[in-house]
């Protein structure tokens, strides 16, 4: 029998605080849900507008248990939360996407293994055990590689680019004694992702191709739609609908992608979640990637993926505040009227952490790239 839908004025429970839960409460909220979330801080972008904020550790089972008893459905923003964590609240109530595609995800290894077998196309890998395996990956694969920990790593963290054999054993000690997983670098031409929603009876929609240009390894511009040619777009949501179905993945899942100089696909990394580069659908799209993850794991119809103009993101990491010294100068970002601004309600700005976004709608991507450009400069300019 098919499960009934969470209907709004239920409560929903996201574990994890950080901008996505927030921007998934709000449209969450909106829709009349009600909101409790669960992490190990405080006064978090998430917990700001939800209903209930528990501050406990994950490994907390007894309060993670008492908080999945709170709510009808629980899903995430941030896929490191530990299996025992999402096993605790499945007894209870539906998690969604489920712990196994939790498991999946959050090592590398396990990720690519599966993307291997399954037959979706990944760069060359292996796994690193010892220096040993090191140095024959490192024969196997050819150098320039990329040598990464199997677990716990986002943004390029836990990241050592190697050139030659001369630092296979700084980069082995750079583990720290971690599983690490060493890949063949790819020479590719863009970045690009597909944010795809699915749900319980296996109905799909993927927002169109996002194009990602990154910064000191974390995104910096989105655009979309991508540069590239139709057919790519197409084998690249193609790919995003044949991942969700292998993993059987209920609510949103991201595949972040290269595009090689010589057109192909090859998946980078998978997120069982919404995406930064996602966050333009609020402003370009009729429903946004967060409005999408609450239909998925609710049970409820998908919402329209369509891009109705072309649109640009750039992220606001905490440099913006330490370069305008203190208050970037939102009134001269906003002089340009088509650029709307999203801040997540964190306090402390430091280097590298996201503290919000702009994002531009134009008629074409070249102008929304550029106006959105040109008023992040206007934040910090004198
Ligand atoms: P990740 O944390 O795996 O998403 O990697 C962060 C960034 O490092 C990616 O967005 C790429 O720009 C780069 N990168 C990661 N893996 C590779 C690879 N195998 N070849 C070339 N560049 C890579």
């Amino acid at each position: 029998m098919k499960p009934s839908p969470i209907l709004p004025g239920s409560t929903l429970g996201v574990l994890g605080s950080g901008q996505l839960g927030r921007m998934f409460a709000l449209a969450a909220r909106q829709m009349g849900y009600r909101i409790h979330v669960y992490s190990p801080e405080s006064d978090t972008p998430t917990g700001q507008i939800s209903d209930l904020e528990v501050t406990a550790p994950y490994v907390d089972l007894d309060r993670v248990r008492a908080f999945a008893r709170g709510v009808q459905v629980v899903t995430f923003e941030f896929e490191n939360v530990p299996s025992d964590t999402s096993r605790a609240c499945a007894e209870l109530v539906p998690v969604r996407p489920d712990g196994e595609v939790l498991h999946i995800t959050q090592n590398r290894l396990r990720e690519k293994m599966f993307l291997a077998s399954h037959g979706f196309p990944v760069t060359e890998f292996r796994r690193i055990g010892s220096l040993a395996d090191l140095e024959q990956a490192a024969t196997d694969l050819g150098l320039p590689a990329i040598l990464k920990t199997a677990s716990f790593g986002y943004d390029g963290k836990g990241q050592q680019r190697i050139t030659t054999r001369e630092q296979l054993p700084t980069a082995y000690a750079g583990l720290g004694g971690t599983e690490g997983i060493l890949e063949a670098q790819v020479d590719f031409g863009m970045e690009v992702s597909v944010v795809a929603a699915r749900t319980l009876d296996g109905r799909f929609a993927a927002f169109p191709v996002f194009e990602n240009a990154h910064s000191h390894h974390i995104l910096d511009i989105t655009m979309s739609p991508a540069r590239i040619p139709p057919d790519l777009a197409w084998q690249a949501e193609v790919l995003a609908q044949g991942i969700l179905d292998a993993l059987g993945v209920v609510g949103l899942l991201t595949v972040e992608l290269f595009v090689t100089r010589d057109g192909r696909l090859l998946v980078n990394e998978l997120a069982p979640r919404t995406h930064n580069s996602g966050h333009l659908t609020l402003d370009a799209c009729p429903t946004s990637q967060f409005e999408q993850q609450v239909r998925a794991v609710c049970g409820l119809p998908l919402g329209d993926v369509t891009l109705a103009r072309p649109a640009a993101m750039a992220n606001l990491l905490g440099d913006v505040w330490i370069d305008a010294g203190g208050t970037p100068r939102w009134t001269a970002a906003l002089e340009d009227p088509s650029i709307r601004l999203h801040l997540y309600g964190k306090a402390e700005p430091r280097r590298g952490r996201k503290m919000g976004h702009l994002t531009a709608v134009a008629d074409t991507i070249e102008e929304a790239i550029l106006r959105v450009s040109r008023a992040r400069e206007r934040l910090v300019q004198g």
